[in-house]
């Protein structure tokens, strides 16, 4: 079998500086015929009924989560956390070799709605009312760089049951817009759906979900988490140069939900640093730091 080198040929790439639903598809269907490795599943989908997938790589027992794209304008990470994905497949067999306790569950885009409306703004295919919601939403602009929520106006790190009528009432959005509507009850929306789904159906002993920006990995909620956290969190921190933050006044969000319901370690990355949409020429630096932190959450052995 032919070795591929790490970096000599990338599947995964951004796309004329972007990285929509429409690439990340065909990019998922190059990384499935090349490595025999990788399976994907349908877990969900979104608003729009664009499929919500579960990719998984190892044979292991113990099975790890790691998210991306839960932000509509933190797009970046989809294919940050995709990038890894393939570089765990071109080096199975060190995986195999390292980690063959475990198996890894990685879901790239949660939203993929409002992946594409941050990056395309309002394309064909929506009403004028649509058209007409979704611009009020957005404070009256027509410019969706900015845009967080999933396609019906929902923060989808605010829709977990999770104290979640106290983040609600934190940040005082009554209605749909670009960010911090926690929408009208606890999972609401079909992509926060799929992800607690999931969660409980493969009973994960540690999950990560990927943000921007900040190179903060903030690892505690309401003093649940478990013992070992922070230590993990400051291993994970000092593998790629982050900061471990101890977070309070937040909740609702995805490592809140999971380490209240499991106790087990959940993690929240703010990868790369500067204003979001991270512009695409950070994508590799970023990655360099990030691979090192999503590897060490994969392989670490967490002692302490
Ligand atoms: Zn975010």
């Amino acid at each position: 079998m032919e070795k591929k080198q790490v970096g000599a040929h990338q599947i995964v790439h951004l796309v004329d500086g972007g990285y929509r639903f429409s690439d990340y598809m065909e990019q998922s269907e190059e990384l499935l015929r090349t490595y025999s490795c990788l399976s994907q599943r349908q877990i969900g989908e979104s608003v729009l009924g664009r499929p919500i997938h579960a990719w998984i790589i190892g044979e292991g027992k113990e099975l790890l989560h790691i998210n991306a794209a839960v932000h509509a304008n933190e797009w970046i990470t989809a294919p940050l956390l995709l990038r890894f994905i393939e570089g765990m497949a071109a080096e199975y067999e060190l995986m195999q070799k390292n980690a063959h306790k475990i198996a890894v569950c990685a879901v790239p885009m949660v939203n993929p709605d409002g992946v594409d409306l941050a990056q395309n703004g309002i394309a064909k295919g929506y009403t004028d009312q649509e058209r007409e919601q979704l611009i009020s939403w957005n404070g009256g602009s027509s410019n969706f760089s900015r845009w967080k929520a999933n396609i019906r106006g929902v923060d989808l790190n605010d829709q977990f049951p999770a104290f979640w009528e106290e983040e609600r009432d934190r940040r005082g959005r009554k209605g749909p817009a670009w960010q911090d509507y926690s929408g009208p009850h606890p999972l609401s929306e079909p992509e926060a759906i799929a992800l607690v789904e999931l969660a409980r159906k493969w009973n994960f002993s540690r999950v990560m979900s990927l943000h921007t920006q900040g190179r903060e990995i903030y690892w505690n909620y309401r003093e649940m988490e478990p013992q070992q956290a922070e230590v993990m969190a400051n291993q994970l921190a000092e593998a790629g140069g982050y900061r471990a933050v101890k977070l309070s006044g937040s909740d609702a969000g995805y490592k809140d939900w999971y380490i209240q319901e499991f106790r087990r370690p959940g993690f929240t990355v703010e990868a790369g640093e500067g204003v979001n949409p991270l512009p695409a020429e950070q994508f590799d630096e970023i990655y360099e730091e990030l691979s090192l932190i999503m590897g060490k959450f994969v392989l670490g052995e967490y002692a302490g």
